[in-house]
């Protein structure tokens, strides 16, 4: 195949951290740029995203839409920043809808929080899409399957399949059948890996955990991330051997913010 017909989605991660405030590591965010969607999509807007949205030349004005897993304030931090930013910004003003994708649970928090801070009330089409388990959207040039996660609140998990590529976000949850069912092969899998082997937490992932679902599924690329201080803090050959007593022998990159990756169908780049 001609490499210049190839197209690739480039995934970045805006915050690999938790609720936990650590010097270089923001709550949940990427950033990820299929070429068939100007501007980009947010998944999951954790306190910090803008700030490193600007570091990694992303536009917030040009943002077409925000995917939100679940109402934990390290996945929906900045969601009303955000929206303050679009209405604020001097000289600016968004004509283009903004599409926020997320559960029941998420679309009650935009309103109540808009009806107490009616200034964030934009001026712009906003267009607010209820997922709920096993829904699939489709949309121009992309695809969009949803299933709910084992998580201490209603968490949804995305498989997006776009330019040929299949990406999977799971967000915080425990191993259960719907984020296996969503990582089925896929390109690249970014799935939590909060806590060490030795230390399985309801709710969350080990970095074992982790590379179970990534072997079980057939991922191509595994992106860890969502690392509390004790995956954090650990060395990079300590952990990855944690993943690989999984006995998956895939791909496996621990996130840093600002890491760039980019996926290619089938295959990827770093
Ligand atoms: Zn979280
Ligand atoms: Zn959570």
């Amino acid at each position: 195949m001609n490499p210049e017909s190839i197209h690739s989605v480039s995934v970045t991660v805006l915050g690999s951290g938790t609720c936990v405030p650590l010097p270089d590591r923001y709550p949940s965010s990427y950033f990820i740029r299929p070429s068939v969607v100007p501007g980009g999509w947010l998944v999951d807007i954790g306190p910090g995203a803008l700030k490193r949205l600007a570091q990694a030349g992303g536009s917030y004005k040009e943002i077409d839409s925000v995917f939100v897993s679940h109402i934990h304030p390290d996945h929906i931090g900045s969601l009303l920043f955000f929206l303050e930013a679009l209405n604020y910004t001097p000289d600016f003003s968004r004509s283009k809808p903004l599409f926020i994708y997320g559960s029941k649970e998420v679309e009650e928090y935009l309103q109540l929080n808009l009806e107490l801070t009616l200034p964030l009330r934009p001026d712009f089409p906003l267009d607010f899409i209820v997922l709920r388990d096993k829904m699939v959207v489709n949309q121009e040039g992309w695809t969009l399957k949803v299933r709910e996660l084992k998580h201490s609140t209603t968490t949804l998990g995305f498989r997006w399949d776009v330019e040929g590529c299949i990406l999977v976000y799971g967000a915080d949850t425990e191993p259960c059948v719907g984020i296996s069912e969503l990582a089925e092969g896929a390109d690249l899998l970014i799935l939590e890996s909060s806590f060490a082997q030795d230390n399985p937490t309801p709710g969350h992932l080990t970095t074992f955990q982790a590379g179970k679902i990534a072997k079980e599924s057939s991922a191509k690329k595994l992106l860890l991330s969502h690392l509390y201080p004790e995956v954090a803090e650990m060395t990079e050959r300590e952990r990855e051997s944690e993943v690989r007593a999984s006995g998956y022998k895939g791909e496996i990159i621990f996130a840093e913010d600002l890491m760039r990756l980019d996926v290619f169908p089938g295959r990827e780049k770093k």
